[in-house]
């Protein structure tokens, strides 16, 4: 496991209670987990959360995790998705080792299993149809109802569950179900279906089956074969642990692992669901499950977003037994706090306007010192080039400035970061009114960016040479749903943010970004993260914000302005 996943060291919480006290109670000497994924889609920051809880009591503990792909529905799930989810957990900081498993793996045994409960009179095969057994399953309120196969011979269950292996019947026909109690007041225990008819080839097993195990026949057992002690999984588990626990009892298994559920992470403005996730991708809503808005871990890696960003917030966040929607900006937190501290400073212009220094000479040029990092000394500094021609940012400007603001308007000197300060003397507009470019006047005293005269000015802007600057695309994101709590049941596509991405094509970048790499983190001074976009090529440089250095969405939607006014 890698060591650098233990950063920021562990939290105390219920899990690490129990574990403690098991361990303390001679009911265990090792700590075994897993991190079980369906590979249907692609992890999410809400599977983070369970990986770093895995990954993390086994590593505190001394013992082991797993990763153990739940791969019971081939209809469903695909090689490029396991592809994707070890690639993710190990970009999380996590490392199985040796340990990598599949339910598959152990198709031969949960079958033998099976036909061990038909002998004994605990499974049974059913031929109603679906719609019938869901009815006759009852509902809370109501009891379920006995099938009328539910008192086959074990002579009749055992012949027929054979011929469902052995491809006789056509997909839906029957089903083995186990026999426990159609009364019981919970559902799960209402004789759940533990093995289905799929014709489907299968990524591992090819088309040797022709059945395959429920989630909660492969889930548990699969457990027990791998020596599991705790088997932690989110609350909407906790109904299951009974049918859990009576298939531990009534099969020879070789340990017997106890199942403790924990609460989801859900977070504001997203969506948790590898069902909603894949209709955005299906639908063509995002760009691919590594879209920059999407809440996985390859979106968020494109983003820009640390793997040590995520696991400090799902540190921060815990491990609880009661359901809770957390806030974005504790993960935004999360991020800029660790960015700050690494990201290099660098200047982009995101929506350019050109400025003249009247007094500069036309064809002059020069080179001004720049701090890389004012949190990391080490980082040293870079030469930035200047001229008579330049960029600031078009919204640092106001031709007729209200009260409070501070910035850049006609007659009113500023300082441009590591360069002179300036003065607004004429505004330039177009035939339609709009300005199109300021003429000023810098003081060359003032190099460095102070007067000796030691007057002061009440703004910085970053700025870009018009001469050096690199032309560059910035996507800005925003939350890729309206409310802070989507509702997936309902129409979830109607919820999508129309905002959710915003794309500058006129951005000027300083030259020093000509060498950015994708994955490492430059914060735009004044503006936010960025990282370069892997698809970005060096003749069209492409940005994506990891994070703004403020939140200003709650402030958007709060106003319904478009852009916050903020220096
Ligand atoms: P989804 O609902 O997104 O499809 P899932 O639970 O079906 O998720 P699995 O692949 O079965 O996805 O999840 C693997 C593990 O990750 C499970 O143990 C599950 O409890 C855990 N997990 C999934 N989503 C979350 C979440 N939002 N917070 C914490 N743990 C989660
Ligand atoms: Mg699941």
């Amino acid at each position: 496991m890698a060591s650098e996943a233990a950063d920021a060291g562990a939290g105390r919480d219920f899990i690490r209670d129990i574990i403690d006290a098991d361990i303390a109670a001679g009911r265990n000497t090792e700590v075994v987990t897993r991190f079980p994924p369906e590979p249907n889609g692609y992890l999410h920051i809400g599977h983070a959360k369970a990986i770093w809880l895995n990954f993390g009591v086994a590593q505190e503990y001394g013992g082991r995790c797993h990763l153990r792909f739940d791969d019971t529905n081939p209809i469903k799930e695909e090689q490029e998705y396991i592809d994707a989810i070890k690639r993710d957990v190990h970009w999380l900081g996590f490392d199985w080792g040796t340990h990598l498993y599949h339910a598959s793996d152990y198709f031969d045994r949960l079958y033998d299993w099976a036909e061990q409960l038909i002998r004994a009179g605990k499974a049974y095969v059913d031929d109603l149809p679906a719609e019938e057994m869901r009815v006759m399953r009852g509902s809370l309120t109501e009891p379920g109802r006995n099938s009328p196969y539910r008192d086959r011979t074990v002579a009749e269950n055992l012949d027929l569950f054979r011929r469902m292996r052995a491809g006789e019947f056509p997909n839906g026909a029957r089903v083995l179900r186990a026999k426990i109690e159609m009364s019981s007041g919970n559902m799960n225990l209402r004789d759940p279906v533990l093995y289905r008819i799929l014709h489907a080839a299968h990524p591992r097993s090819g088309t040797t089956w022709c059945i395959y195990p429920t989630y909660d026949f492969a889930h548990g057992q699969s457990d027990a074969i791998e020596g599991v002690t705790h088997s932690l999984c989110s609350l909407e588990f906790e109904d299951h642990r009974p049918l859990y626990d009576w298939l531990i009892e009534n099969l020879p298994v070789p340990s017997r692992p106890q199942q403790y559920e924990f609460a989801r992470l859900n977070l504001g403005y997203t969506v948790l669901s590898k069902r909603v996730l894949t209709q955005l991708v299906r639908g063509g809503h995002v760009k691919g499950w590594d879209d920059p808005r999407m809440p996985t871990l390859a979106g968020l890696r494109r983003r820009g977003v640390p793997p040590a960003a995520i696991r400090d917030f799902v540190r921060r966040v815990g491990v609880a037994r009661a359901n809770s929607v957390v806030d974005i900006a504790m993960f935004e937190h999360s991020i800029r706090e660790l960015l700050n501290t690494i990201a290099p400073r660098r200047m982009a212009v995101l929506r350019p306007l050109k400025i003249r220094i009247d007094n500069y000479p036309a064809d002059g040029s020069e080179e001004l010192i720049a701090i890389n990092n004012p949190e990391d000394a080490a980082a040293g500094t870079r030469r930035i080039p200047f001229g008579h021609e330049l960029f600031i940012e078009r919204d640092d400007f106001l031709e007729d400035p209200p009260k409070g603001f501070y910035r850049f308007a006609p007659g009113r000197e500023v300082r441009l970061r590591y360069a002179y300060f300036v003065i607004c003397r004429e505004v330039v507009k177009n035939s339609a009114g709009e300005v199109v470019e300021l003429v000023c006047t810098y003081d060359p005293a003032t190099r460095g960016g102070n007067a000796p005269d030691g007057r002061r000015v009440q703004a910085t802007l970053h700025w870009a040479a018009a001469a050096h600057a690199i032309p560059a695309e910035i996507r800005l994101y925003n939350p890729l749903f309206t409310r802070p709590e989507p509702d997936i049941g309902g129409d979830i596509i109607g919820e999508l943010n129309p905002m959710s991405l915003e794309s500058l094509t006129e951005s000027r970048v300083e030259p020093a970004l000509a060498t950015a790499i994708p994955g490492e983190s430059v914060q735009f001074e004044r503006q936010g993260y960025f990282c370069l976009d892997p698809l970005s090529t060096p003749g069209r440089l492409i940005f994506n914000r990891t994070v703004a250095l403020r939140d200003s969405w709650t402030k958007v939607r709060a106003t319904g302005a478009q852009s916050v006014e903020k220096s």
